[in-house]
């Protein structure tokens, strides 16, 4: 076998139920990995590349793919959204390198190809499980016959974790782990994309544990159980027409995942249906007791409420309603919404929906009032996300309202909901922990932390691309923060930096900067003259 080459192309994958644009890397990835090396294919023999690294070096690489046998190509966007950590490769890019390889056989797999799309110059869609495809070319063999796709892919899991060490966010990267696949609604969502994964699957709670174990011993420390639709239903019992959540099998996943990666930095999750926990709230209240005692702090579970309007709800089959969200929410603050290290431990997200059949003008106001409603009652939503239905197969979107209507709804949420709600979650002088910077704009650079929809921080001054730091906040936007690197010293400030400091001004900024040799807070307030309210910097500067 080891004449063979195979390239991964990564294409980033970013689905409502699983992400895979960096710093995160998806399963699929990982899983395809694994069926390569369990048709016998050596690390060697194996190319990895993401789509990022093939634009900036785009004439060596494609060389690379050419003396490949097989290009596999892993994509599919399903939610439209702008990154900072890398762009997901277009149906245009696809075609155009795939119509480079000539000769090699190129395989498309992912979430794409759930998509009514024609792709031109592909010579196979991947369908099955993750990996199947290129397996059985190798293989002339179906393994799936002998085995269930779960545990194809434990199995494949554990094998593929070794491809993490080759991405380039690698030490710094979030292995999105699955734990099922498809949604456990009996009618789904007529919007949604996952009722048409013809591929459905429970991972065992050994399966994980063990995939975990593997990708920790190769240094990997952050962790995010967001691939499934609902985190509460892993492994949920029938009981006559229902589903009923089973404690004991999170308490086991977690537990289990705490005792092989005890080292681990981020243990976060996503999707959770806030109907399961207003119908099962004793069940419910212990799996987030559960949650809340492994994970690690600034956790989100995204909860899919996405129209607060009963007629939209209606129409598009929806299985929650304001209600039960809203107890959901209740709970989940009770729960688990305490801090450890400053930051909430695990909050729910609400998801809103636009573009949705039966909607009006009267869907903008219901959802306002809705989350005005949530910050009355001095609850806690860690992210409001708000955006338009994706056009799927025969899904038609709607607008009952014109652009300029929706923009101002989304700047009164802004103003009115997600500004005050950052000023409760995160309050002037938090302290958030290794941020990572990934853009530079002009005076300031932009990072966020490894997990589950870290905050956006804003750090004024020009910092390096990858450079990691603490910061402290300082100040609020309606989907960020401004924070200083903490501790900040005030010797060593740049002006950018000083200017941020609350009240500072350029001049008394620039007077500080050429001063470089201040003692402390006295010495300080002397220097400007005694013209500022010095109390202010109390915890926000060091001298040396
Ligand atoms: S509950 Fe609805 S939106 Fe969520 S995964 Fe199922 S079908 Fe999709």
């Amino acid at each position: 076998m080891s004449e063979v080459k195979v390239s991964i192309l990564d294409g980033y994958l970013d689905e409502p139920s699983c992400l895979g644009v960096p710093p995160y890397i998806a399963p699929h990835i990982r899983y395809t990995y694994g069926a390569l090396k369990d048709a016998g294919l050596k690390n060697k023999d194996i190319n990895y590349l993401t789509i990022d690294q093939f634009r900036d070096n785009e004439e060596r690489l494609i060389s690379q793919l050419h003396n490949s046998e097989f290009v596999i190509i892993i994509a599919g966007t399903t939610v439209p959204g702008r990154y900072l950590g890398g762009q997901p490769i277009s149906l245009q890019e696809i075609e155009e390198i795939a119509k480079r390889l000539d000769q090699a056989q190129v395989i498309l797999s992912g979430p794409i190809i759930n998509c009514s799309l024609e792709v031109k110059f592909i010579d196979q869609l991947a369908k099955e499980v993750p990996g199947l495809t290129i397996y059985q070319e190798l293989t002339n063999t179906n393994l799936h016959n002998k085995l269930e796709s779960s545990e194809l892919i434990d199995r494949w899991a554990v094998l593929g974790a070794e491809v993490t060490n080759e991405h380039p966010n690698f030490p710094h990267l979030v292995c999105e782990l699955e734990t099922f696949r498809g949604c456990p609604r009996e009618s789904h969502c007529s919007f949604c994309s996952e009722g048409f994964k013809e591929v459905i699957y429970q991972r065992s709670v050994e399966g994980v544990i063990k995939e975990v174990k593997n990708l920790a011993k190769l240094g990997n420390q952050y962790f995010r159980l967001g691939c499934q639709t609902d985190l509460l239903l892993y492994q949920a019992k029938q009981v006559g027409d229902k589903l009923v959540p089973n404690p004991t099998a999170i308490e086991k996943l977690y537990s289990g995942i705490r005792e092989v990666a005890p080292n681990l930095k981020v243990l976060h999750m996503d999707n959770v249906n806030p109907a399961t926990i207003a119908d099962f709230t004793d069940e419910a209240a212990q799996i987030l007791e559960t949650i809340a005692k492994y994970n690690t702090a600034g956790d989100v579970a995204a909860f899919g409420l996405e129209s607060a309007d009963p007629k939209v709800l209606k129409a598009n089959n929806i299985g929650t309603n304001k209600k039960k969200t809203m107890q959901a929410i209740k709970m989940m603050n009770e729960a688990s919404g305490y801090r450890e290290d400053g930051v909430p431990k695990l909050l729910p997200g609400i998801n809103l929906l636009h573009g949705l059949q039966g909607e009006s003008k009267k869907t903008m106001e219901l959802n306002f009032n809705f989350l005005k409603k949530i910050l009355d009652s001095d609850l806690l939503v860690r992210r409001i996300n708000i955006r338009q239905v994706n056009p799927l197969k025969d899904y038609e979107a709607v607008h009952g309202y014109s652009k300029h209507d929706f923009k101002e709804y989304k700047e009164k949420v802004n103003e009115e909901i997600n500004k005050p709600m950052l000023k409760r979650l995160f309050p002037v002088e938090t302290i958030l922990k290794e941020v990572i910077i990934e853009e530079v704009k002009g005076k300031l650079s932009f990072g966020r932390q490894l997990g589950t929809y870290p905050i956006l921080v804003g750090v004024p001054g020009q910092r390096e691309i990858g450079e990691i730091l603490d910061v402290k906040v300082i100040d609020h936007g309606y989907r960020s923060i401004t924070g200083l690197p903490w501790p900040f010293n005030i010797n060593q400030a740049g002006v950018a930096e000083l200017e941020a400091l609350p009240g500072i001004g350029k001049k008394r900024a620039m007077r500080i900067f050429m001063k470089k040799d201040i003692k402390d807070l006295e010495h300080l307030n002397e220097i400007l003259d005694y013209s500022y309210d010095i109390e202010k910097l109390k915890e926000l500067v060091v001298f040396d």
